[in-house]
C-alpha cells in the first residue's frame, strides 16, 4: 500500500521528501508552512487511513488536545476522566481556574456518571485505556449517551493506538492521539494529531492549528512516518511480552497489585475484549513497601530504562506518583511502558530489581 508515499512512478522515491520550506511560490495549493506542509500531509494521511478519518498533525500531544478544546465556546462544560493523563488534567483545571470553561470530573468507567455529568456540556473527553490506572470506559455506550446530550466525544486514544482500538467507529467526534508515544514509536519526537471525520470540526481544529501556530516540523513528521511504518510489529511484539510479564509480575510475592486489562482479573477484561483488539503495551503495578521500594526498583533495573513518557522500543519505568497532580496514585504504583526487548531480558531485570529493593539493609 502506498499510503503517505510519493505517487507510484519509475524512478520516484520511496519515502515522501522532507519538505524545509517556511513559504511556498504564490498561486499554487500551498501557501505557508503554517497552514499545511507536504510531509505532514503524508503523516495525516497514513494517521487518517488508520484511524478512519480525517488527520491534522500538531507539535504535541498536548498540542492536539488544547486544540479540541479551544474549539469550545467560552463557558462551555466539559466533562473528563477523574483519572485522566496529568496534563490533560492539569489543561482543563488551569482553563477552569481562569473562567473559560466550567470542568467536571467524573469516572469515566460508570456510563451513568457521565449520562448525568453531559447534561448541559459541550464536551466529553475520555481516555481508553486510562494513564496509568489503565481503566477502560464503554466507549460506544458513552458516545451515545454524551451525544443523546448533545455534547461532542474526544477521546485520547493515545494507549491503545488505532492498531487496537478505534473511537470513530465507535462513534466519538475525535480521536487524539500523543504521537510522541507509540505513533512515533523511538522517544525521539513531540508530536500530537487529531483525527475526525465531520468536516466542520476538521476546520475548526484547522483554524486553531493555524491561529496558535502548534505546528510540527516536517523532520518531526517525517520520522513520526516512518516510526508508523513499523507500528504493527513493534505493537505485536511489545503487547506480547506486556501480558507476559502481566502474568509473572502478578505472582510476584512483592507486587501486591498488577493493572493490566488482559488479566482476567481486570474490572474492565471483559468489556476491553470487545471494545478493543488487544490489551496493550502498558502495564502498571503496585510494589510492596511504596514509595521507597518502588523507587529502589527504578534504581536497580539495568535493562529498563527509568524514564517518564512511553511507546518507545525502548522499556521505560517509572513511578508515577512522584509527579505534582498525581497524589490519588498508589504510591509504590510503577508504570511499565513494554518495548521490544527480548521478553526474557526484561523478566531477569524485572525480577532481580524486585529482589534489590526487599533485600534487608
Ligand atoms: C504523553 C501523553 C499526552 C501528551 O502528549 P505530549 O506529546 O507529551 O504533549 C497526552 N495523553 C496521553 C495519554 C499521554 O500519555
Amino acid at each position: 500500500m502506498g499510503a503517505g508515499r510519493p505517487p507510484r512512478q519509475a524512478g520516484a522515491p520511496v519515502n515522501p521528501p522532507v519538505v524545509l520550506s517556511s513559504t511556498f511560490r504564490a498561486d499554487g495549493p500551498l501557501s505557508y508552512s503554517r497552514e499545511g506542509n507536504p510531509t505532514w500531509a503524508a503523516f495525516e494521511e497514513v494517521v487518517g487511513l488508520l484511524e478512519g478519518g480525517r488527520a491534522l498533525a500538531f507539535a504535541s500531544g498536548m498540542a492536539a488536545i488544547a486544540a479540541v478544546v479551544e474549539t469550545l465556546p467560552a463557558g462551555a462544560a466539559v466533562v473528563a476522566p477523574a483519572d485522566a493523563y496529568s496534563g490533560t488534567r492539569r489543561l482543563l483545571a488551569d482553563l477552569a481556574s481562569r473562567g473559560r470553561l466550567r470542568l467536571h470530573l467524573v469516572d469515566v468507567t460508570e456510563v451513568k456518571l457521565v449520562a448525568e455529568a453531559a447534561d448541559g456540556a459541550a464536551l466529553v473527553w475520555l481516555e481508553s485505556p486510562t494513564n496509568p490506572l489503565m481503566r477502560v470506559p464503554d466507549l460506544a455506550a458513552t458516545c451515545q449517551a454524551a451525544h443523546e446530550r448533545g455534547a461532542l466525544v474526544a477521546v485520547d486514544n493515545t494507549f491503545a493506538t488505532p492498531l487496537l482500538q478505534k473511537p470513530l467507529d465507535l462513534g466519538a467526534d475525535v480521536s487524539v492521539h500523543s504521537a510522541t508515544k507509540l505513533l512515533a514509536g523511538h522517544s525521539e519526537v513531540l508530536m500530537g494529531v487529531t483525527v475526525c471525520r465531520q468536516e466542520d470540526l476538521l476546520d475548526r481544529l484547522r483554524t486553531r492549528r493555524s491561529l496558535h501556530g502548534a505546528v510540527p516540523g516536517p523532520m518531526e513528521a517525517f520520522m513520526a512516518l516512518q516510526g508508523l511504518r513499523t507500528l504493527a510489529l513493534r505493537m505485536e511484539r511489545a503487547q506480547s511480552s506486556a501480558g507476559e510479564l502481566a502474568r509473572r509480575l502478578e505472582s510476584h510475592p512483592v507486587v501486591s497489585e498488577v493493572l493490566y486489562p488482559g488479566l482476567a482479573g481486570h474490572p474492565d477484561h471483559d468489556l476491553c475484549r470487545r471494545q478493543m483488539s488487544g490489551f496493550g503495551t502498558m502495564v502498571s503495578f503496585v510494589v510492596a513497601g511504596g514509595a521507597v521500594a518502588a523507587d529502589a526498583v527504578c534504581g536497580a533495573v539495568q535493562v529498563c530504562t527509568p524514564a517518564t513518557s512511553l511507546g518507545g522500543v525502548e522499556t521505560l519505568i517509572e513511578r508515577r506518583g512522584r509527579w505534582e497532580g498525581e497524589e490519588h496514585l498508589p504510591p509504590g504504583l510503577l508504570r511499565l511502558s513494554v518495548g521490544i526487548e527480548h521478553v526474557e531480558d526484561l523478566w531477569d531485570d524485572l525480577a532481580r530489581a524486585l529482589e534489590a529493593a526487599h533485600r534487608p539493609g
